[in-house]
């Protein structure tokens, strides 16, 4: 008996025995196989490495690709647009002064085509810009119906020359004074407005404007632009906001255009926290419309205002321009001799300097890319210890942003034009700083 219960006693510690043996070669087994997971564990993170490394250097390179394509982009635009200032300049003066019936329509042209290439340029300068993300949105006060109101005057004669009516559609709920970058805005909504007549053969385009929700400090605003034009194929729809692209491959030779509208468009509506949606049906119409958020501001105090006084009242004022570009002389001069005012050129920023100092002008137009020194530096000299000249100083500049606006008035400038300048605009401003 005793026997039986040794045996067994020795049989179950045999069981035991193996099956810890078993236990042992299994966590061995595991150990090697955790060894081997951690082994490709280390090739795989290391293969990632390289990856991330290769796709590092695909994106540095991809970026400099882009950045070189802009700077490109912006050089060219800026090279195009100084002989397009000229065309343009040029053919809007040859208009006033008392052209043969038959060159009406030949300079009309001229100018026309300048017009649409200039703004064709200035799209291509914007959105290279924006794409690098050098576009500094600004605050400014304005009044919104006021701002709408007359947004929608200056497509009336777009609109009237293809019988489309064209209406504002205001809502009385909307703030008066709002704070936004009222540029960026009009560019938004012109360039919608723009494409809605365009694509409306026959009917109507309204501009809606309304509150949507009210808070104590803003105010959430839809716009929306909806015309009973053309419509876009519900495939094209997702792809019109790229740039370049037209919902038809016929769409330039019928109604113009370059397809980077919608992508200006949207990518500044980004900038500004909304985004852009459409609604269209193929030869019914479209409705794009956005939401914008805009703080309520107070009316601003009442500015001084140019006065709009007859051209002769600029005769035998004196004004030195700084500019080194020939053509921009030659179209600025036009317009200066024109209103009998006495032009001296300086074509480098220390001839402008020496001048100023030597000649009583009344106004000063100064370039700010000049060959020797730049124009922010000229104006500092001209308010410096060197002359300390009070002159009024117009800056001529072909980008006017927020920073580029604040170094020239903090150069002592007192005002500024962009290039290419409206010539009317350039005569109230001289007319403003002439007569003090
Ligand atoms: P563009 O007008 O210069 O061609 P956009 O980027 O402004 O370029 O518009 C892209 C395309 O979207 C247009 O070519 C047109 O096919 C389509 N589109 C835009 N707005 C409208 C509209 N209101 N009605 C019909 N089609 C439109």
């Amino acid at each position: 008996m005793l026997d039986f219960k040794v045996q067994r006693y020795i049989e179950e510690k045999e069981v035991i025995i193996r099956m810890l043996e078993e236990n042992v070669e299994e966590q061995k087994e595991q150990k090697r196989e955790i060894a081997e997971v951690n082994r490709l564990l280390v090739q795989r993170s290391n293969e990632i490495k390289v990856q991330n490394e290769q796709l590092e250097k695909a994106n540095h390179i991809a970026q400099e690709a882009l950045q070189s394509k802009n700077e490109f982009l912006s050089t060219m635009s800026h090279e195009i647009r100084t002989p397009l200032n000229a065309i343009i300049g040029i053919s809007f003066h040859l208009l006033e002064t008392n052209p043969k019936p038959e060159q009406i329509q030949h300079l009309n042209i001229l100018k026309f085509s300048g017009e649409n290439l200039l703004s064709l340029v200035n799209d291509i300068l914007d959105y290279s810009k924006i794409e690098a993300g050098k576009v500094e949105l600004e605050n400014n006060v304005f009044n919104l119906p006021e701002f709408l109101t007359q947004l929608v005057a200056m497509y009336q004669v777009r609109a009237k020359e293809k019988q489309v009516k064209l209406q504002a559609k205001l809502n009385p709920n909307l703030p008066i004074y709002v704070s936004g970058d009222v540029n960026r805005l009009n560019q938004v909504l012109s360039n919608l407005l723009s494409n809605a007549i365009k694509f409306t053969p026959q009917g109507s385009v309204t501009l809606e404007v309304s509150t949507f929700e009210s808070f104590s400090d803003h105010a959430r605003i839809v716009f929306q632009v909806q015309d009973s034009g053309i419509g876009i194929a519900p495939d094209k729809i997702p792809v019109i906001f790229d740039s370049f692209v037209q919902a038809s491959n016929d769409t330039t030779r019928k109604f113009g255009g370059t397809g980077l509208g919608l992508a200006i468009t949207k990518r500044l509506l980004e900038l500004m926290n909304s985004s852009i949606e459409v609604q269209s049906t193929l030869g019914q119409g479209s409705t794009f419309y956005f939401t914008l958020d805009m703080p309520i501001a107070t009316a601003p105090a009442e500015k001084v205002q140019h006065h709009k006084n007859s051209t002769a009242d600029l005769r035998g004022c004196k004004i030195l321009l700084v500019e080194d570009n020939e053509l921009n002389i030659i179209v600025a001069k036009n317009f200066l001799d024109s209103w009998g005012t006495q032009v001296h050129v300086a074509r480098t920023g220390t001839e402008g300097i020496h001048m100023s100092d030597s000649n009583l002008f009344d106004a000063v137009l100064l370039d700010l890319q000049l060959p020797d020194m730049n124009g922010i530096d000229v104006a500092k000299y001209i308010r410096g210890a060197i002359t300390n000249a009070k002159t009024p100083i117009i800056a001529l500049t072909a980008t006017v942003t927020a920073s580029v606006r604040a170094d020239a008035f903090a150069a002592g400038m007192n005002d500024y034009l962009a290039k290419p300048f409206n010539p009317n605009d350039l005569q109230q401003k001289l007319l403003y700083y002439c007569q003090q």
